[in-house]
Order: C-alpha cells, then sequence, then structure tokens
C-alpha cells in the first residue's frame, strides 16, 4: 500500500483558504468559504499550477453568481427584486432570468413543495437570533398570503421579474450553490481537467475519474450518527445533494426546527432527518433535495418516476427509506 503524500503548497494558510496537493494522486484540493459555506474543490491535474489557476477561476465564478443572487447583498439582482415588490417589474440578467424560470419548473413539478418565495415566511423564522421564538399562528397565516411561486410574473422580452404583491420575498438559498457547482464543474472541465469534485457546502457534483483512475467514491453519512453511512458510491458525472436539519436547525422547548419551510403549512418540516438526492445535474440535485425534504418519505415516489434520478431519506424515526433503483444498486432488494 503507497502512503498518501501530502505536500502542502500553500503559503498563504488564511482562514479563508487552504490548498493541499497529494502528489502521488495528482490532486489538489482546495477550500474557501463562499456563500455562506465552506466550498471544497478538487481536481487531478498533474500540474498542481494549473490546477490551482482553474481552481481560482472557478472561486471567481462562483462570486460572481453570488454577487448576483445572493439575498444577503443588497446590490443583488434578487434583493433589488425584492425591493420593488408590489411596486415594479425588474429588469435581470438573462442568467438570473433563467434561474428563476428554472426554479419555476421545479416547483411545479413538486406541487409547490419547492418554492422560491417561500421567502416572507422565513423571515418569521429568525434562526440568527440568539434567543429564537416560535412566530404566532396569525402571523404565519398573513405570510403564506405571499407564498406562491405562481405569482411570479416573468417576462423574457422585457427580461423583466415581477413580485406582484408588496412583502413578497424572492430567494435563491435553496438552488444557488447546486447551481455554482454546476457553473463551476462546467468551467473547470472547459479548461481541461478530466476528474473533479465541486463541493459546494455540501453539495457535490463529481465529474471523470478520482487520482486511481475510478469514479469518485462518495459516502452519505447518517443524519445523527456521524460514524454510520448510510451507503457508499462510487459515481461518475453525478451531483450528490443532502438536505437535512442537522447542519443549521434551532431548538425551542426542546423541539427541533430546521431551516426548512413546508409551504403548505408556513413552518419548518418534520417529517425527514435528512434527504439526499443523486442526478447528473447539480442545481436540479439541490432544488430537488430541498423538496424531497420537504414532501418526506412520500418524496420517494416522485423520483422513482424520474428516469436517472435517485434518493435516500432518513425519517423522524431514524429509518432509512431509498428509491427502488438505489435498493437495487446497493443489494437490499433483488430485481
Ligand atoms: P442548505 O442550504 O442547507 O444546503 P437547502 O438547499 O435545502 O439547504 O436550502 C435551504 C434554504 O432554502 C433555506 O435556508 C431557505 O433559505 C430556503 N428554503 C426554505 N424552505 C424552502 C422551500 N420550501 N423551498 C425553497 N427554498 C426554501
Ligand atoms: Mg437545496
Amino acid at each position: 500500500m503507497t502512503a498518501l503524500v501530502l505536500v502542502l503548497i500553500a503559503s498563504e494558510l488564511v482562514a479563508q483558504s487552504t490548498q493541499v496537493y497529494d502528489a502521488g494522486h495528482h490532486t489538489l484540493k482546495v477550500q474557501q468559504t463562499k456563500m455562506g459555506s465552506l466550498f471544497e474543490i478538487t481536481v487531478v491535474d498533474p500540474d498542481p499550477v494549473h490546477g490551482e489557476q482553474v481552481i481560482n477561476d472557478a472561486f471567481r465564478e462562483i462570486d460572481r453568481i453570488e454577487s448576483l443572487i445572493s439575498s444577503w447583498r443588497d446590490d443583488s439582482e434578487t434583493s433589488r427584486i425584492n425591493a420593488q415588490a408590489g411596486i415594479a417589474p425588474v429588469v435581470v440578467t438573462r442568467e438570473t432570468f433563467d434561474l428563476v424560470a428554472r426554479s419555476q419548473k421545479v416547483s411545479k413539478l413538486t406541487n409547490g413543495a419547492f418554492d422560491i418565495t417561500i421567502g416572507s415566511v422565513l423571515t418569521l423564522w429568525d434562526f440568527k437570533t440568539r434567543a429564537p421564538a416560535v412566530p404566532d399562528a396569525s402571523q404565519i397565516q398573513q405570510a403564506l398570503k405571499l407564498v406562491d411561486y405562481r405569482l411570479i410574473e416573468l417576462d423574457l422580452e422585457a427580461l423583466t421579474v415581477f413580485l406582484p404583491r408588496k412583502g413578497m420575498r424572492l430567494g435563491l438559498g435553496a438552488i444557488g450553490k447546486g447551481y455554482a457547482a454546476n457553473r463551476a464543474a462546467a468551467l473547470i472541465r472547459a479548461a481541461g481537467i478530466m476528474g473533479g469534485v465541486v463541493n459546494a457546502g455540501g453539495d457535490l457534483f463529481v465529474f471523470g475519474k478520482d487520482g486511481d483512475d475510478l469514479p469518485w467514491k462518495i459516502s452519505i453519512a447518517h443524519p445523527r450518527e456521524g460514524n454510520r453511512r448510510l451507503a457508499e458510491l462510487r459515481l461518475l458525472d453525478q451531483a450528490i445533494v443532502t438536505s437535512g436539519d442537522y447542519e443549521r436547525f434551532f431548538k425551542v422547548n426542546g423541539e427541533r426546527y430546521s431551516h426548512i419551510i413546508d409551504p403548505r403549512t408556513g413552518s419548518p418540516t418534520r417529517s425527514l432527518q435528512s434527504a439526499t438526492l443523486i442526478c447528473p445535474d447539480a442545481e436540479v440535485a439541490d432544488a430537488l433535495a430541498t423538496a424531497l425534504f420537504v414532501l418526506g418519505v412520500e418524496g420517494l415516489d416522485l423520483v422513482d418516476r424520474l428516469t436517472g434520478f435517485s434518493a435516500i431519506v432518513v425519517d423522524w424515526e431514524g429509518e432509512v427509506h431509498m428509491t427502488r433503483d438505489l435498493k437495487i444498486r446497493l443489494g437490499n432488494e433483488t430485481p
């Protein structure tokens, strides 16, 4: 067995960016904080200088996307759309326009379980305060009147997005990291890199082969038992995205509240501990993982109907469920 030789080639070991080169496998890995999460990009490249350049370009692309769609920046296109809710349509880039249009498609597919207009309700569940509280039922009902992806008015000719009611809020938090992963991976591949992994805060896209010339091995962790693996898969050109309540949640009187809201009730979902989706597109995987987290175990039927899509979920009691194809693949069921 050959020992892994990890050579640190980064002298700028600042908190925000670390990089590690594995000379034996020609694998360069760089971590940076983006979109409020830890991102990690891995490339297989015998030339680490070139690899580093490509990764830096990919991170710049992620920065560009973040400034376009981040809800935390006042000057982003989504913030401008929100500021003009109930007032006027906002001219945006084709890129943002298309992302909103594709989000609406996912909403349609999931019967509104995924809804980028959840923002008005989301602000009631303030997860960031020191003493988070559960909002009043009447407040939730009021805010829910502003949640409906079908209300978003898109004008392709004028390239405008309009939220017709005052107080409506649009947010791309459940799809943006997946989109960024797609774009970063496309850029890296276009630069001639044959294999890599873009980990966008837990939203993964793997392409080509790893340093051993094998498809990348991905482990899915159990949401409550860190050491337990739900599955281990070798994936080729696939995205694998998990929505869970274990990374971002708060507790009030011992009750656990997640950051994913069920648009039907206006409250954090309570059906799953985690939902993992696997498909060839990181943006779709991101959005569908969020939808699946809302839909619960029943949502697996929807995924079963989509060719090339797999999912594995852990329910509130900790029981594991998966799509038919995964059961076959993992050998739990004869085909
Ligand atoms: P993470 O960002 O932790 O990977 P998700 O991709 O599931 O998780 O996105 C969760 C974020 O999406 C929330 O923080 C919130 O901003 C937003 N959100 C919450 N509920 C919904 C929903 N039903 N549909 C669309 N976006 C949602
Ligand atoms: Mg998501």
